[in-house]
């Protein structure tokens, strides 16, 4: 049984946790907030009070953190990981973070006589409360495969990536795929109404067709279609719009430091940004569908 180091106890970081505790590994986890702090001690979490308490005995130290500047942090620092952690722990960052970040913590690491693997995943809060996560894994082949191991509690596939920042390098093309193919679901849910196509039955079409995506069969942004979609829910967010536009966000970066047009994820986060304007920031990404709308309601 490992002893695993958690930086990170929120949405994902939470019920992760929980199914390495009912594994029956120890985790000692740590978060700023307190409602964090709660829920995770609920899911059998020892919560302790700084970085320093979590990693020091760790044989694995994971973050699962907002951004990037969040991670760096996290890691730097008088009170971070690398300043407590031992050399023998396996250092992962779940989080869905920028490049230039991941190559930091993997450059960083190295000289610091450390071993990291990016491990972003993929699943949503639903997948982290079920233990079926997708992991992506980038990073030397037998840090990965020390990976492998510790994710497995918390995973449906473990999907080597390659090297160094390969991982989160899957992990932003996934997602920019992702947020673009929502806004044809969004707008093609709104052409299908104003059309007078009864909207189940054009759904069943689409989810036969060529059309079929992963936004199409767990998103379709109307009420009534598809149980996991947040618009029988008041589109309360299973994935906020902030979190699409941060996603979209990565992938524009990278598009502009590798020199890729990205003219369709542009236009996604523009989507997002509107929302956003709107003070529905914290609605769920799949409202954009209201962009479309001829009245503005969905
Ligand atoms: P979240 O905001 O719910 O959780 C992040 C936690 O980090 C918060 O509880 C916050 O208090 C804590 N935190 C921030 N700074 C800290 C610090 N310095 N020290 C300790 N704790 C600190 O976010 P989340 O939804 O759990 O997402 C975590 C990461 O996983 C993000 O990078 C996100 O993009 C990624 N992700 C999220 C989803 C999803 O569906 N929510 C899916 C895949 C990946």
């Amino acid at each position: 049984m490992a002893v695993y180091g958690w930086i990170g106890l929120g949405n994902m970081g939470g019920p992760m946790t929980s199914n390495i505790v009912n594994a029956g590994h120890t985790v000692r986890g740590f978060d700023l907030s307190q409602r964090a702090q709660q829920l995770a001690r609920e899911g059998g979490v020892e919560v302790v009070g700084s970085i320093k308490d979590a990693v020091s005995e760790a044989d694995v130290v994971f973050t699962s953190l907002p951004k990037g500047d969040h991670v760096r942090s996290v890691f730097d620092g008088p009170d971070g990981i690398w300043a407590h952690a031992p050399k023998t722990a396996l250092l992962a960052d779940a989080s869905t973070v920028d490049m230039a970040t991941s190559r930091f913590c993997h450059e960083e690491s190295a000289k610091r006589g450390y071993t990291f693997i990016d491990a972003p995943v993929s699943g949503g809060i639903s997948g982290a409360a079920a233990g079926t996560l997708t992991f992506m894994l980038g990073g030397e082949p037998e840090a990965v495969s020390r990976g492998q191991e510790f994710v497995s509690p918390m995973a449906g596939n473990v999907i080597v990536a390659g090297g160094a920042t390969s991982g989160i390098a899957a992990k932003i093309v996934n997602n920019m795929m992702l947020f673009i193919n929502l806004v044809g679901v969004a707008e093609g849910s709104q052409l299908a109404e104003s059309l007078g196509l009864d909207a189940q039955t054009f759904w069943n079409i689409a989810n036969t067709s060529s059309a079929e995506s992963w936004a199409q069969r767990t998103w379709y942004p109307l009420p009534g279609i598809v149980d996991s979609a947040a618009a029988n829910n008041n589109f309360d967010a299973t994935f906020t719009a902030e979190l699409a536009l941060k996603d979209v966000s990565l992938a524009l970066e990278a598009g502009a430091e590798t020199g890729v047009n990205l003219d369709a994820a542009q236009l996604a986060a523009q989507q997002f940004q509107k929302l956003i304007d709107e003070g529905l920031g914290k609605k769920d990404c799949s409202l954009i569908a209201k962009l479309s709308s001829p009245d503005g309601t969905v």
